[in-house]
């Protein structure tokens, strides 16, 4: 293929703007994909993706399209992750391309994810293509929205593609602009090869499979290659292009994206960012930008039976061989027994790893509450990286304990501003900036602790604006504060599994509330259940579960039937996903009452 008809580009879009539907028309359009073929939004493959709605692993796909010229070009769809958790990949993958359609829901307008996504866009020179989606629908105001975009990103829109991607309008100008706007990649096949790695899954057959753009130079089959990061080296068994699926071919040259496998063993040995290059002709520099997604929220997984253990490990071990920002260690607990302690990106990967284990490996588990990384000094000098709060020592052995901190830019109606300026100051946010956008739109930014985000503020945002706010953040720094640690105890037994750091400012009302909203969700038992929260040795909130009465069930007895087997049943369903504590029962829904408080 001749460099210069290669257009690589992306998608960015807010979640629910149409990027999917869009890239399924592309595919479709340009005959990569018969429409008989076509499964509901090829590009989405994973399922969980499907049901949720979002894109969590990027894909790529090429496609072949002769333009209106008469030329025949090579047109690379990289695919980006639409959600905060992954914007280290998303960079990755606009780092790979040239060009960027803009997806913005006419109906709608610009939400924080867009803007995040094109800053970062535009960061690297991309050039952006605006498209107003979803004009066929009755509510569509594309002036509106495009006014907006150029108030908020400053780009031109008077050439902005009016497109209904559930239609099909406007799929063909989007071609010929991709054609016409979007650069070639530079001519740099002379150069010693560097392959910018943006995406990899573990493949069971054939290794890990490596999605590529080649940035300089050729790659062919049966080349030595060496990773710049990890200094490793393989021998390339496969390699080809997505059209979507993979197509095998011998060679390919600088601005091609493509596939590789090499019997490489799991992803983390060929990480997102990493350059690959040739063991026999090394280029002198990697590619920039490369960094290991670091986690970034942390939480306890124990089996709720004991014998799960191994097929807990099992599990993290498959896991991780195909998600390389997935960290796990064993922990022991005193309340829980063994189990692991897990390092996520976020809120989101966490949850996905969750429901991964507890579907795929049909693993019953107790999840406790998500923490973020404390720095702690202590009084000898040493800093320790805290992720586990029931592992922070007395306050006589600490010099001082920091706490991640983030920016948070939210994008809202007008009418929410005071619900979520509210919402941040509960959240000891500092307010830094507020502007208003076109159309009684608000950017509103403020700094906030992590962990007073990984906590329920997304749902929070949602609900306090009736779902128009839209969010996103990036991680500023570590700051110290008056943080303390508080301590549960269910029967006099202290669990160490609910233990929090939390401001000393908080902690009262927090422990109240937890201590209340435990009593709640913990059944009664045979015997009274005394609840405790404390910090040091100061208790600072007491409540207790009053024992079962014993005719409570005893009315059921030679009544009617069908109530006595309904509440057997929901017996034997809540049995699952509950932890014996000493002699308590606790469902899993305790472990992350926190998340609930208000
Ligand atoms: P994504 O989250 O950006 O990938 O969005 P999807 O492609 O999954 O689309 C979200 C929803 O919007 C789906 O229900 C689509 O059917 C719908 N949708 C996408 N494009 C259009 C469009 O042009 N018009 C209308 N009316 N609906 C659309
Ligand atoms: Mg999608």
């Amino acid at each position: 293929v001749l460099v210069s008809r290669i257009r690589n580009f992306s998608i960015i879009a807010h979640i629910d703007h149409g990027k999917s539907t869009l890239a399924d028309r592309l595919l479709q359009e340009t005959g990569t994909v018969a429409a008989r073929e076509m499964k509901q939004q090829f590009l989405d493959n994973m399922e969980l993706e499907r049901e949720r709605g979002i894109t969590i692993k990027l894909q790529a796909a090429r496609m072949n399209y002769t333009a209106q010229d008469g030329e025949q070009y090579v047109l690379n769809l990289i695919d980006t992750p639409g959600h905060v958790d992954f914007s280290y990949e998303v960079s990755r993958s606009l780092v790979a391309c040239e060009g960027a359609l803009l997806v913005v829901d006419a109906s709608q307008g610009v939400e924080a994810q867009t803007l995040a996504n094109v800053y970062l866009a535009l960061e690297h020179n991309l050039e952006i293509i605006p498209v107003l989606n979803k004009i066929d629908l009755p509510g569509a105001e594309p002036e509106r929205v495009k006014a907006e975009i150029e108030e908020i990103i400053g780009l031109d829109c008077s050439n902005a593609i009016l497109a209904s991607a559930k239609e099909g309008i406007g799929v063909h100008e989007i071609l010929e602009s991709i054609v016409h706007l979007v650069p070639p990649p530079q001519e740099t096949v002379e150069k010693p090869l560097r392959a910018l790695i943006f995406d990899s899954y573990y493949d069971s057959y054939r290794g890990v499979i490596v999605y590529f753009r080649v940035m300089d130079g050729n790659v062919k089959k049966g080349d030595r290659v060496r990773l710049m990061a990890t200094g490793k080296e393989y021998e390339i068994d496969e390699l080809g292009v997505l059209s979507p699926t993979q197509v095998p071919l011998d060679e390919l040259h600088a601005g091609e994206v493509g596939y590789l496998a090499a019997s490489i063993k799991a992803v983390a040995d060929a990480r997102v960012g990493d350059t690959i290059t040739l063991a026999a002709q090394p280029a002198s520099e990697p590619l920039p930008g490369y960094t290991e997604a670091k986690p970034m929220v942390f939480c306890g997984l124990f089996p709720t039976d004991a014998d799960q253990f191994g097929d807990l490990r099992e599990a993290l071990e498959r896991l991780k061989l195909n998600d390389a920002a997935l960290s796990y260690e064993p922990e022991t607990s005193s309340a829980m027994g063994f189990g692991f302690r897990c390092g996520f990106l976020g809120l989101l990967h966490m949850e996905i790893v969750q429901e991964r284990l507890e579907r795929e490996y049909d693993l019953d588990l107790i999840v406790t509450a998500p923490s973020v990384v404390y720095r702690v000094t202590t009084v000898k000098g040493e800093v320790l990286n805290i992720d586990n709060p029931s592992t922070l020592m007395p306050p006589q052995e600490r010099e001082k304990v920091e706490e991640p901190y983030v920016q948070v830019d939210m994008i809202t109606p007008e009418e929410f501003v005071g619900p979520l300026m509210e919402l941040c100051q509960t959240r000891r946010g500092i307010f830094k900036d507020m502007r208003y956008l076109a159309q009684g739109r608000t950017t509103l930014i403020y700094e906030l602790p992590l962990a007073e985000v990984v906590t329920d503020f997304f749902d929070q945002l949602k609900s306090r604006s009736r779902g128009y706010a839209s969010m996103e953040y990036q991680m500023i720094g570590y700051r110290e504060d008056n943080l303390v640690r508080l301590d549960i105890m269910i029967n006099n037994d202290p669990v160490d599994a609910l233990v929090m750091i939390v401001h000393r400012d908080k902690a009262y009302n927090v422990g109240r509330a937890l201590v209340e909203k435990l009593k709640e969700l913990i059944p009664r038992h045979q015997f009274k259940v005394p609840i405790q929260a404390a910090i040091g040795s100061r208790i600072i909130a007491s409540e207790h579960i009053p024992a079962l009465r014993k005719d409570v069930l005893a009315k059921c007895y030679g009544g009617d039937i069908s109530r006595k087997k309904k509440l057997l049943q929901e017996q034997a369903k809540g049995k699952k996903r509950m932890k014996s504590i000493g002699t308590v029962e606790v469902p899993q829904s305790a472990f992350m009452a926190v998340l609930r408080l208000d």
